[in-house]
């Protein structure tokens, strides 16, 4: 029997044909030409490479690499490179398209891209996958560049990686090119603040949420499926805010205490058993129990489709703030919808990595670098504007969020295809 999640034999769970539909219904909502949805609907370029590398067992094994790119009107591609078992070509498509969504409503000179490579890398030692990691640079080689294309860490790929990468490209060019990969270390040529970027966005955006519902932070209490880099800062930010961080999973388990987990502690207790299971005063939950406990907040900070026709109509949370990339279905949109939710979109949600990227690429071009703080305030400054921007259209085109953030997005990127002739 087709699921409920199909339609006309489509499977709309599949991100790249959701990130069609929200695009198409973006472009007809703003009566744009038909042409706009033409360039949009595909990425300009999709590349698929093998990198074979060999093991510390003496074997060899080739592992596949992707890169989208979506669309560079508004500057050089930029997104993140994930390595993860499940990474498949649909699913990098939809996060390039993603990326050009968000950076054109944060109103940032890049279009979108996104990378991945087909691999669970907890199965590598640190030198294989410093070999997988180089081995993608040079075989992207041709098409990526701090003009071109920008990459940046994403699931289950951080700092050293983009180290490696970086060298990497630094030795292929026979130059130095900091500007080539965003989300390096500091000492050569990362940005402060990067690292806290993603989560401390994800937290300037629940706060403008709780201002316009008249909720009060210290009042609030939060739950957040993923305790990787965006889930752990979140969590930190919070909790520093004084929201109630009730429940966390990660793919692991889980820890629920209906009095609030310690959250400072948590973070050193991940780091030594990594998971947040089994940590202290708390009790083991699944993700599914996770979505539909009693709570003001929810974080889905993991991967794409985990609010879906059976998990959304548990939910009780009023805000849901999308830490993750897609981690939302159509159906499970409708019924958050149908409830009132008020959904912060992915888009803008988590939009903080990407901007403070953005800071680092400037940075890198002129060789000077900002202190922390002024950082964090020119993130405030750029996320909150993107969030006055998205609730003014939806108060005004009587829309949801998600649906006001992908006119806005759609609608910067149609100016841009106007001002360079693409469409008349
Ligand atoms: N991977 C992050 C994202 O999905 C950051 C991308 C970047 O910094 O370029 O937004």
């Amino acid at each position: 029997m087709p699921s409920k999640e199909q339609q006309n034999g489509v499977d709309i769970t599949n991100p790249y044909e959701i990130a069609k539909r929200l695009i198409e219904r973006a472009t007809e909502s703003l009566h744009l030409p038909k042409g706009v949805y033409e360039i949009l609907k595909k990425p300009t370029r999709v590349m698929k490479v093998s990198i074979p590398i060999r093991k510390d067992n003496g074997e060899y094994v080739s592992y596949t690499g992707i890169r989208s790119q979506h669309i560079d009107i508004l500057g050089p591609t930029k997104g993140g490179v994930r390595f993860h078992q499940n990474v498949n070509e649909d699913e990098v498509i939809a996060l390039s398209m993603w990326m050009s969504l968000k950076s054109a409503l944060i109103g940032l000179p890049f279009g979108g891209g996104k990378g991945g490579i087909i691999v669970d890398p907890h199965e590598l030692s640190n030198r294989e996958l410093e070999e997988l990691s180089r081995g993608y640079i040079r075989e992207l080689e041709p098409i990526i560049g701090p003009a071109k294309d920008v990459p940046a860490p994403d699931v289950n790929t951080n700092q050293q990686i983009m180290g490696w990468m970086l060298d990497e490209f630094d030795r292929l060019s026979g130059r130095s090119v900091p500007g080539f990969i965003t989300g390096k270390p500091i000492v050569i040529g990362g940005s402060a603040g990067r690292i806290e970027a993603t989560g401390r966005g994800v937290v300037i955006s629940i706060i403008e949420a709780a201002k316009r519902l008249n909720l009060k932070l210290d009042n609030l209490t939060a739950v957040i499926q993923g305790f990787g880099n965006v889930g752990s800062i979140t969590a930190k930010l919070l909790h520093q805010h004084g929201v109630k961080v009730i429940a966390i999973t990660d793919a692991k388990g889980g820890a629920y205490s209906p009095n609030g987990l310690d959250v400072m502690n948590l973070i050193d207790y991940v780091n030594e058993n990594g998971t947040v299971k089994g940590f202290k005063d708390s009790i083991n939950i699944t993700n599914k129990e996770l979505f539909s406990l009693d709570c003001d907040i929810l974080v889905p900070a993991a991967l794409e489709n985990q609010i879906t026709s059976k998990t959304a109509p548990t939910i009780k949370a009023k805000i849901v703030a999308e830490a993750a990339n897609g981690p939302t279905t159509p159906e499970g949109n409708h019924v958050m919808e149908e409830k009132g939710i008020f959904v912060i979109p992915d888009i803008l949600c988590n939009a903080g990595g990407v901007t403070v990227s953005y800071f680092e690429w400037v940075q890198n071009s002129m060789n000077y670098f900002w202190k922390e703080d002024e950082i964090n305030e020119k993130l405030q400054e750029k996320l909150v504007h993107a969030f006055e921007s998205v609730y003014m259209m939806k108060e005004e085109k009587r829309v949801s969020m998600r649906e006001s953030a992908y006119l806005v997005g759609v609608g910067r990127l149609a100016e841009a295809m106007k001002a360079r002739g693409w469409i008349k």
